[in-house]
């Protein structure tokens, strides 16, 4: 409809998501950058990764799937990335107005984000569906069993280990091993098909009872931050849903892409702008 963030646009969908009875919210990588937290930030890789700028990088988005380290480098780097993405990360801005805008209505939030953020800001976990995975859990690569672990007192030996000049273990026995077969381990997200998907089949399973339970209600799909990079992980469950659900109406805001398709064009608003100021504006 609109592609800009114009205030006629923006009182339209406050007073939708004020006259719905639900909220489905579906959150990309871009909500996470909104957030404060992004991995291609040159400046704030500097300030936390000194040792990893000695190597040569420049921000997070290069080590993610790097595949040229050794162990003790990899869970060296891993350390200090969990610690400032996931353990840091606690109380956000952005994440309590979004939970204001949501207040007592029903809601579900589907989330390619892997860092808990909606949880630790207020979501019910019975309410969130995080198919990628959570940095709060450990498996096997390869795997060896479906099994996953807390990652708490792994991460705590990998902390002790840390050597804070070369953010590199130090010792090698504070890698994570398979506490079953002894072999290696990786954070529990979706990189490729050996990821252990059941701990969130259980997440899975409750967003489709509640579908089924809200699907007749007025609804607002509140999609942020999802654009092409994996669209088949939010952006297009949140079209099928407009689609499906009849008396939805699906609010894209994406930086880049906000654009849909023609067949739900007429039960969509596109803002293509800045998630943080969109939530700012309605809350
Ligand atoms: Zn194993």
């Amino acid at each position: 409809m609109s592609n800009l963030m114009h205030s006629s646009v923006l009182k339209q969908c406050a007073e939708l998501i004020a006259s719905a009875d639900a909220v489905i919210i579906g959150a990309g990588a871009g909500l996470t950058a909104a957030a404060g937290i992004n991995y291609t930030d040159t400046k704030v890789f500097a300030n936390i990764f000194p040792g990893w700028v000695k190597k040569g990088f420049t921000m997070q988005y290069q080590l993610m799937g790097y595949p040229y380290w050794t162990q003790v480098e990899q869970w060296g780097y891993y350390t200090v990335h969990l610690d400032y993405v996931y353990y840091q990360q606690k109380s956000n801005a952005l994440y309590q107005q979004l939970r204001n805008l949501v207040g007592e209505k029903d809601y579900f939030v589907m989330t390619s984000n892997v860092d808990e953020m909606f949880h630790k800001n207020g979501f019910d976990r019975a309410n969130i569906y995080s198919p990628q995975g959570s940095y709060g859990k450990i498996q096997c690569t390869q795997p060896c069993s479906n099994q996953v672990w807390d990652i708490q007192p792994f991460f705590d030996n990998m902390q002790k280990a840390l050597d804070p000049e070369t953010q590199v273990l130090n010792n090698k026995a504070a890698v994570p091993r398979c506490p079953n077969c002894g072999g290696t381990m990786f954070v529990n997200v979706r990189i490729d098909g050996s990821f252990i998907e059941e701990p969130y089949e259980g997440e899975y399973q409750r967003m489709m009872s509640w579908l089924e339970t809200n699907r007749d209600k007025k609804i607002v799909i509140l999609e942020m931050g999802a654009g092409y990079n994996t669209p088949t992980v939010i952006r297009m469950p949140m079209e099928n849903l407009t689609t499906m659900l009849p008396n939805s109406t699906l609010i894209r805001v994406n930086m880049d892409h906000a654009e849909v398709p023609e067949q739900i064009a007429h039960k969509s608003i596109s803002i293509e702008g800045d998630i943080k100021s969109f939530i700012k504006e309605l809350s």
